[in-house]
């Protein structure tokens, strides 16, 4: 984790699950980023304890609400994030946030399939980088020294899941997951193509599959996950800081 040094990062989905354990490893890291900001739908909800015991011992904890299918809610989150940053750029933004259905082939539905996609491979992630936070992450690019592309430079990463690789397909006989396994391939394009639109800004985007963790989601695919939380952030912490300009477009485990 040594080598991941931001001075801002923003998390979606940060009230529970691999959100809030990646917003607590940031937050115990000997060299902490001096903005976290904690995006979530209700921060002052009961969904949202553990954060907010949290931000009064870290006051570089910013909790913010965040719906991420919701335009209004982005561009206010982003007006947010500004208003803390004070001219200077956001480095890191963790598009994790997001829901899975377990429904199959043959009982999928169309409203499922747009609510899925709506948080993870249209309104959340473009939205959210192509809109709102684009501009602070192009600032951020801009007041690094390094021409590297790097997470402590600029980053997009979006939380992918294995199960949304064409080519692996894992899980079918457990879980068909059809609009959640879609939508994540999506994702994986909508990441291919940011990072083919932003290297020319010093944006490296990529796709991160988290392992199959312990949490609500993980335990969903019907048996238990091989995973802690723990375990697989601290896996993603290290994949981050050595992420370069070769990993740019990439979808990785
Ligand atoms: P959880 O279901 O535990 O948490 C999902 C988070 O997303 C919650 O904070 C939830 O907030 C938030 N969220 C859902 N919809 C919205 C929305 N419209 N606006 C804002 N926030 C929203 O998921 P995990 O922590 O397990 O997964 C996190 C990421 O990792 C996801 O992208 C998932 O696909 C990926 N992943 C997880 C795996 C696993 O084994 N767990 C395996 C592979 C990938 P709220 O509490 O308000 O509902």
């Amino acid at each position: 984790m040594a080598g991941l040094c931001v001075r801002s990062t923003l998390v979606t989905g940060a009230n529970r699950g691999i959100g809030l354990g990646i917003v607590k490893q940031l937050l115990q890291m000997p060299n902490p980023p001096e903005w976290v900001f904690a995006a979530c739908q209700d921060p002052k909800g009961e969904q949202a304890q553990e954060l907010q015991h949290l931000a009064p011992k870290h006051p570089n904890l910013v909790n913010i609400p965040l719906e991420v299918t919701d335009a209004a809610s982005i561009q206010a989150a982003a007006a947010r994030v500004r208003e803390h940053l004070k001219g200077s750029g956001l480095n890191l933004l963790i598009n994790n946030a997001g829901i899975a259905k377990v429904i199959s082939l043959d009982t999928e539905t169309v409203e499922n399939i747009s609510q899925v996609y709506a948080t993870w491979a249209s309104a959340g992630p473009s939205f959210l980088s192509l809109q709102a936070f684009l501009p602070l992450l192009k600032k951020a690019a801009q007041g690094s020294s390094s021409s590297e592309l790097s997470c402590s430079k600029a980053a997009i990463i979006n939380m992918s899941s294995i199960v949304g690789s064409i080519e692996k397909i894992c899980f079918w006989d457990n879980v068909q997951y059809i609009s959640y396994r879609c939508s994540k391939a999506a994702l994986n394009m909508l990441t291919k193509f940011q990072s083919l639109g932003y290297r020319q800004h010093g944006i490296l985007c990529t796709a991160l599959h988290p392992g199959l963790v312990q949490m609500d989601m993980g335990n969903s695919a019907g048996h238990k996950p091989p995973l802690t939380v723990d375990m697989s952030i601290q896996g993603m912490l290290n994949v981050l800081c050595s992420l370069s300009e070769k990993d740019t477009g990439t979808f990785l485990d």
